[in-house]
């Protein structure tokens, strides 16, 4: 695509306030200036120039550390990437990082920013493949470009919060989502009779030693440690007056049921969603996971998870609706209607909430 006319790099400088009120003004303007960010030949400086004034956004942190020709490279593909999407559903500030190595996700990206780190073994080539899946050929982002499942994944979180994203994904449409903040809420929501159950195993264990029931509150405060062995759970125990004084350490300990399956439920929990294998442990179709970045105990539905596009989905109910929107947006068919047999409903959902770009 020709330069407009009469224009030079060297005047950028001294145009930019009149090219952004145009660009802001004229979307004909705004599309000639995305396509002449994406195709010059021209310097970082110029491009990340260009970059804002067709894209509408700023480019956070300062980059004198980094190199600048691949740095340069990246925004050409990143504005390649972006050409689909609407303006106003565009991020308004990007904070982008260079890392040693392939790229990676690195924050939460709200607000309407989006805050990434990329590889700087992506560029030029930006062939490496997506690593948040297991890999299986039945998850929709299987066998996604990482640089295009990272940047569209940092998009979905710069707009969760600004479109409502938890309508979907405390709706069965979208994973079936409860926050319920701390751990003992959640097990006496969905798992109260494996908490009980624990209980009154130690109670039975212990026989005449026991002379009232092991609270719940001594035994959610062990589960919340993922650390903590049966030590710390026998000292809480003995110094809670749950047994007659006297009562040795290793008597308590010899009653604690290690194989439990409260032992395993928050286990899996605290270990993640890489973990969670093909079929985690539920109880009434829900399955219980720690939102580590924001210390929640949250559940979701078991169905739905069958379905998931990718493992990183199900990290927490942020990630569920950020894989899920990487889908829907995906340069290639065959993952966005992956993406849509996965969730019809998220998808429709989407779609009523002008999320979905390609057609
Ligand atoms: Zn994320």
């Amino acid at each position: 695509m020709p330069l407009p006319d009469g224009f030079a790099f060297k005047d950028l400088d001294s145009k930019v306030g009149e090219l952004k009120r145009a660009c802001s003004q004229d979307e004909g303007q705004r599309k000639k200036w995305m396509a002449v960010c994406q195709t010059a030949k021209t310097d970082l400086k110029t491009r990340l120039a260009l970059f804002e004034i067709a894209y509408g956004t700023t480019i956070g942190k300062a980059f004198d550390d980094y190199d600048n020709d691949k740095r340069n490279t990246y925004f050409q593909e990143l504005a390649k990437l972006l050409d689909d999407f609407p303006k106003d559903k565009l991020p308004k500030r990007w904070d982008i990082e260079e890392v040693a190595g392939a790229g990676l996700h690195s924050g939460e990206g709200e607000g309407g920013q989006v805050q990434m780190k990329y590889g700087e073994n992506d560029v030029p080539g930006f062939t490496a493949k997506y690593t948040g899946n297991a890999p299986d050929p039945s998850q929709a982002l299987n066998d996604v470009q990482a640089f295009e499942a990272l940047v569209k994944h940092e998009i979905g979180h710069s707009l969760q919060d600004s479109v409502g994203y938890t309508s979907l994904v405390y709706s069965t449409d979208g994973g079936g989502w409860t926050d319920h903040g701390g751990l003992k809420e959640a097990l006496k929501a969905h798992f109260a009779a494996d908490l009980a159950d624990f209980g009154n195993k130690i109670k039975t264990a212990l026989a005449e030693a026991a002379v009232k029931d092991v609270p719940e509150d001594i035994i959610v405060k062990w589960l919340e440690e993922p650390e903590a062995d049966a030590k710390a759970l026998v000292e809480q125990i003995v110094s809670g007056g749950v047994v007659k004084p006297g009562t040795t350490a290793s008597t308590v300990e010899g009653a604690i049921p290690a194989d439990h399956d409260l032992i395993a439920i928050v286990k899996q929990a605290h270990a993640g969603c890489f973990k969670l294998g093909s079929s985690p442990i539920a109880r009434g179709g829900r399955v219980l996971l720690l939102w580590a970045s924001f210390g929640k105990w949250v559940t979701f539905d078991a169905a739905g998870y069958a379905a998931r596009v990718s493992e990183y989905q199900y990290n927490s109910p942020s990630e569920w609706f950020a894989e899920f929107y990487t889908t829907a947006n995906n340069k290639a068919e065959t993952v966005r209607q992956a993406g849509a047999r996965a969730y019809p409903g998220a998808h429709a959902w989407l779609d009523t909430h002008g999320l979905i770009y390609k057609t």
